[in-house]
């Protein structure tokens, strides 16, 4: 029933979020999903976004490091050694997701061995720069590292990355003082250890705060989300029958006429059906109001399943419902009116017992490029009139008009 589809669809339209979760998908958040999710094209692309982000602050160490052998403070087989690091550690990475060798893991956005790798270049280029002052250069890119990750990442995986950072900055000043390296200066070592480390502290403070920020934030979006589902529901559907409100039908009606319209086409014609279930008011005074809620519904569903998919069917009020035939003359709306009115006397209600099978009348006028919504509406109502007055359980065609606006 496109009718009811179009409301259903219209929930869905929502935007909703990747399914890659927190920073490098599911490693962060703590799933994106199901495998299926996590195999995506748009995850994988999310992934291969992220390792590229990776990428770039690899190659600010290698600029750095080209940097350190302009002015002397390495060697071009150093700096060679640099490049081809950075090029087997970020090819290998890129590779693997773009190959999807990363989803055989259960991290697939493979945060752990990036967050390893991650310093490693910068250790090996800075044990050969003499100048504790030139070294703190790839000290300020594993900060910014970590600043780029305060928007993304969890607090853990920040303090993972930040101890990472810290120890592979360690490992360096232990190799420069063990190998009593000429140049070493524990003071200034010292003093630049204590500040790196506050620093990464700081940072990953900072980000965890920002973490925090957008967890309340998705879940103020998941919830203005489910407030906006609600609405959408109260304005389009009629709570009883789950069937489309006046409302939205009036809507339906204005936009196939105008579709009509601009067709032009006599064979674009679209036909108005007032339907009213027969002395429905007996089943209210016999059985109660809930027995008539009961017929009402099981009247709505059964009209749903009559119908095609690109016609329309809703509550216009009360035991009143109107279905929308587009596309059709009006032989095609009889017979179609015919099909609905059989499949209705088919239906069951056990609590009605002797008082079954429910019937209803119907009315159809066919309403032509041109015409007015309104006086279409109050022609399907005569016709339904005339089936009343004929003995119900019918359907009567209202006469065309003679004249037609177009
Ligand atoms: P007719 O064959 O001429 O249409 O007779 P009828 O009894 O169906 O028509 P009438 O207009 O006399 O009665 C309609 C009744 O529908 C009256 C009203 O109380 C009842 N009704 C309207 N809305 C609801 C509803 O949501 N639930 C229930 N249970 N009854 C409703
Ligand atoms: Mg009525
Ligand atoms: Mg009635």
């Amino acid at each position: 029933m496109r009718s009811l589809r179009a409301v259903r669809k219209s929930f869905h339209d929502i935007p909703g979020r990747d399914g890659v979760s927190g920073f490098r998908g599911a490693a962060a958040g703590g799933g994106g999903g199901t495998r299926a999710a996590a195999g995506g094209a748009g995850a994988q692309r999310v992934r291969l976004q992220r390792t590229l982000w990776g990428s770039a602050s690899h190659l600010c160490i290698l600029v750095i490091g080209l940097a350190y052998y302009l002015v002397g403070f390495v060697s071009g087989t150093q700096l060679a050694i640099l490049a081809l690091l950075t090029l087997i550690i970020n090819l290998g990475f890129i590779g693997a997701i773009l190959s999807g060798i990363n989803l055989w893991s259960r991290d697939p956005s493979l945060t752990f061995p990036q967050l390893f790798c991650a310093p490693w270049p910068a250790v090996y280029i800075m044990y050969f720069v003499s100048d504790p002052q030139a070294r703190t250069a790839p000290l300020l890119m594993g900060l910014v590292a970590l600043m780029f990750g305060a928007f993304s990442m969890s607090f853990r995986r920040l303090a993972t990355l930040a101890g990472v950072l810290y120890g592979g900055y360690l490992l360096m000043v232990i190799g420069l003082y063990l190998n009593r390296s000429p140049h070493f200066e524990v003071r200034a070592e010292l003093l630049i250890m204590v500040a790196y480390g506050l620093s990464l502290l700081m940072v990953a403070r900072l980000g965890s705060l920002i973490a925090d920020l957008r967890r309340h934030l998705r879940e103020r979006n998941r919830e203005l989300e489910a407030t906006m589902r609600e609405l959408t529901e109260l304005a389009t559907l009629d709570p009883l029958t789950r069937l489309p409100n006046r409302r939205f039908l009036m809507e339906q009606l204005e936009k196939e006429s105008a579709r009509m319209a601009r067709r032009g086409a006599e064979q674009a014609a679209l036909c108005v059906c007032m339907l009213d279930i027969d002395h429905f008011k007996r089943f209210n005074d016999t059985y109660g109001h809930q027995v008539g809620d009961a017929v009402l519904c099981a009247v709505a569903s059964s009209l749903q399943g009559a119908l095609r998919q690109s016609d329309v069917v809703g509550r216009f009020g009360g035991e009143e419902f109107l279905l929308l035939f587009t596309e059709c003359s009006a032989d095609c709306a009889l017979k179609v009116a015919e099909r609905v009115r059989r499949a209705v006397a088919t239906v069951r209600v056990p609590e009605l017992g002797a008082h079954g099978p429910v019937t209803v009348s119907m009315g159809i006028a066919l309403h032509r490029p041109g015409d007015d919504m309104d006086d279409s509406l109050r022609r399907s109502d005569e016709a339904l009139y005339q089936a009343k007055a004929q003995g119900r359980n019918r359907v009567v065609l209202a006469e065309p008009l003679a004249l037609n606006a177009m």
